[in-house]
């Protein structure tokens, strides 16, 4: 009874070891596998990195791949990649410990003979000396478990509908073996019949893609005529439809719309504006649109901002010179807001300038960076203030 019971322990100590060493093995492969792809500069690397692993660490991961069942492979993946890194004595242990396995039950064994042939070419039994540094290489089965496999595999009085799926596999050597030699014309004519099938169906597929293509661009040459059509009846059309419009429309009309420059909008009736920006901005309307919105809305603003400066300018005018500059040096506008005529004005009579103007006013004028008439008053500004 005692030793029933160590030995139990003994055997599922052994697997937790496994478990655990198949992790790391896992983990390292992780971190030094690099893109992940079949990429020749990674898998290079890959296998210079394994080579250089200190004996210890890399009995550690040799132990834990040479233990591993079919399911650990199926769980997994990264463990085929270690495959293809041992070297020819470290590989066969790992086919030994899987011929230990024999008999396979013919599922193990499909399994087995799928991993090896469809896991991204990572795993191939019994290739060459080669097999370590040609990750992508020509599927065979190794020599100690080819038997065993296909004997799992395929017996007398196999079914042809089992020998066909055993031929995705074995085409090679179907010679070999009479069930799959038997097999093999029904297979070839059944793949042939597969290949013409998918063959029309890709150029049925083509016909439909082009097809769709012609009539999305007859539309699409059919909505561009309209928008020509509306844009030869003016910057107001424009406006107007993209202020009727419904919202899917709107995504469909051509983003130069949303461009139009300011010199054209500034042309267009205020309220066709004020409506146009509320309803762009009112909405979800995308970038090219929203932009539309906000630049009518700056554009009508700044409009109104202007109107209003000439009303209060012309209010202006009839005051004498130097009450307007008394104004002009009071506001928060910078001299050449003002009408230029003013610094003409200035100009002529620069000598009359009461003392106590002349100082806000030559702060005012020391900010001017551009040439103008503001910089002459500036500069006759100074003059008198030299020679006086
Ligand atoms: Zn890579």
């Amino acid at each position: 009874m005692a030793t029933l019971v160590d030995e139990t322990l003994s055997v599922a100590r052994e697997l937790a070891a496994t478990e655990q060493t198949i992790r790391q093995a896992v983990d390292w492969l992780e971190e030094n596998k690099g893109c992940g792809w079949s990429c020749l500069k990674c898998n290079v690397t890959l296998g210079r990195n394994f080579a250089a692993l200190a004996t210890r660490q890399r009995q550690l991961i040799v132990d834990a791949v040479c233990h591993c069942a079919v399911e650990d492979f199926e769980t997994h993946p990264a463990l085929l990649w270690l495959v293809t890194l041992l070297c020819d004595s470290e590989f066969e242990r790992l086919v030994q410990h899987l011929a230990r396995r024999a008999p396979f039950e013919r599922s193990v064994a499909i399994r087995l003979i799928r991993l090896s042939f469809g896991n991204q070419g990572a795993w191939r039994f019994g290739l060459t000396h080669d097999r370590q540094r040609i990750i992508r290489a020509p599927y065979h089965l190794h020599p100690v478990l080819a038997p065993l496999l296909l004997d799992a595999t395929i017996r007398a009085g196999t079914r042809t509908e089992d020998a066909m799926e055993l031929l995705e596999y074995f085409e090679p050597i179907a010679h070999t073996h009479a069930a799959l030699e038997e097999a093999l014309p029904q297979w070839r004519s059944e793949r042939a019949r597969h290949e013409s099938a998918s063959r029309v169906e890709w150029t049925r597929r083509a016909e439909l893609d082009r097809e769709a293509t012609e009539k999305r661009r007859a539309v699409e040459a059919e909505q561009e005529a309209q928008f020509q059509a509306i844009e030869s009846s003016g910057p107001v059309a424009v406006l107007n439809a993209i202020l009727n419009c419904e919202t899917a429309a709107l995504l469909s009309f051509p983003e130069r719309w949303a461009k139009m420059p300011e010199y054209i909008l500034d042309t267009l009736p205020r309220n066709l504006l004020i409506e146009t920006a509320s309803r762009l901005l009112g909405e979800h309307a995308s970038r090219p649109w929203r932009g539309l919105g906000m630049r009518i809305t700056h554009l009508v603003k700044s409009r109104a901002k202007s109107k209003e400066r000439q009303v209060w300018l012309a209010k202006l005018e009839c005051s004498p010179l130097e009450e307007r500059l008394r104004i002009a040096c009071a506001s928060n506008w910078a001299l050449t807001f003002f009408p230029t005529q003013w610094a003409s004005e200035l100009v002529r009579t620069v000598s009359q300038m009461p003392a106590p103007l002349r100082n806000p006013l030559l702060s005012k004028l020391m900010r001017i960076r551009r040439r103008g008439l503001w910089r002459e008053a500036r500069q006759a500004l100074l003059r008198t203030h030299e020679s006086q």
